[in-house]
């Protein structure tokens, strides 16, 4: 072969493998319960996800399940306003030191990864705002100077409002551990029922842990540059968690073409646009689900649900 063919043969293989890498897949699943377990997410704030998520919750019957994963910035009560009848702290394990017993080896601080213990000259310093609950401290203590301890990191409130069972994670001020409350919060889920999760922005451990074990996934997006870049990053996540997913495109008629020329590329469903319109972003702006304002909407969002559990059925 000669040195010529050969370059163009590298060349396409390279070209071949580029355009491989740009592209994602829709997981391919049916769910397995009667209800559904319906993610809502998207990329940055302000992209209409909540709005999404409390439209559709509005004009689905029941029975019903809504939560607010949004546990650092939480804003779907604005929307649904819930009657809140129990407030439940979730906890996370932390280590309590024995200062009798220690002797101040040092094995513990070496350790932690997350240098949330320091010890020298003869103390030991804990920092618990950096601990991550890993336990690796109190197994490896060779005096049993560690036992297992608790702190609360925050809360899930739950209420309810008309037809729908609300339950509201909550990050504590100065927390960072999102993840425990999303757990706690997925624990909340029935089988029977509509369960709806409004995720948080972006594709963090808070997404990831809020779309897991859902049957189907909205990505919500608008029709930018940054839309098309959240949209791309969004979908790989989905695709490495096997959750199914399609868009809803927010603001539509601004922007581009692109997030049009990408779904219709990589085979992603676009299951509803919500046009740019001044008065839709101010009933948005004053916390009025657009289904509850306009029966017109009521009956567009039960089509919306009605397409996706004709995907995942
Ligand atoms: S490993 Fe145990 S004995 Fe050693 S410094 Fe830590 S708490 Fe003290
Ligand atoms: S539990 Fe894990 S993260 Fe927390 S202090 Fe111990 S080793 Fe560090």
């Amino acid at each position: 072969m000669d040195f010529q063919r050969l370059r163009a043969l590298v060349e396409k293989a390279v070209r071949e493998a580029l355009e491989e890498k740009g592209r994602v897949r829709v997981p391919e699943r049916k769910k397995t319960r009667p209800g559904i377990v319906l993610a809502v997410a998207g990329g940055k704030g302000g992209t209409g996800k909540t709005t999404v998520a409390v439209s559709l919750a509005t004009s689905i019957k029941g029975p019903l399940r809504f939560f607010d994963g949004d546990v650092e910035e939480p804003d779907a009560h604005l929307f649904l306003r819930p009657i809140f009848r129990e407030t439940v702290p979730v906890e996370v394990p932390v280590p309590e030191f024995d200062l009798s017993k220690c002797t101040y080896c040092g094995a513990c601080a070496e350790f932690c990864r997350f240098n949330a213990i320091a010890v020298a000259g003869g103390r030991l310093i804990f920092f618990e705002g950096l601990c991550r609950s890993c336990g690796g401290c109190a197994a490896l203590c060779p005096e049993g100077a560690i036992s297992p301890g608790s702190k609360e990191i925050g809360q899930i409130l739950v209420g309810e409002t008309r037809d729908i069972k609300f339950f509201g994670g909550r990050l504590s001020p100065g927390e960072q551990m999102v993840a425990p409350i999303l757990w706690v919060l997925a624990g909340y889920r029935e089988d029977e029922a509509v369960n709806i999760v409004d995720g948080p922005p972006g594709t963090g451990a808070g997404m990831i842990e809020a779309v897991s074990g859902a049957d189907y996934c909205l990505l919500v997006t608008e029709p930018t540059p940054l839309g098309l870049h959240d949209l791309k990053r969004s979908a790989d996540v989905l695709g490495i968690l096997g959750v199914p997913y399609g868009v809803v495109l927010n603001k539509d008629g601004m922007g581009d073409g692109r997030v049009e020329r990408f779904c219709e590329e990589n085979g992603i469903p676009i299951l509803m646009r919500i046009p740019y319109e001044e008065r839709i972003a101010a009933l948005c702006a004053r916390g009025i689900p657009l289904a509850g304002e306009d029966p017109k909407w009521a009956k567009r969002f039960a089509e919306l649900y009605g397409k996706v559990q004709e995907l995942v059925t």
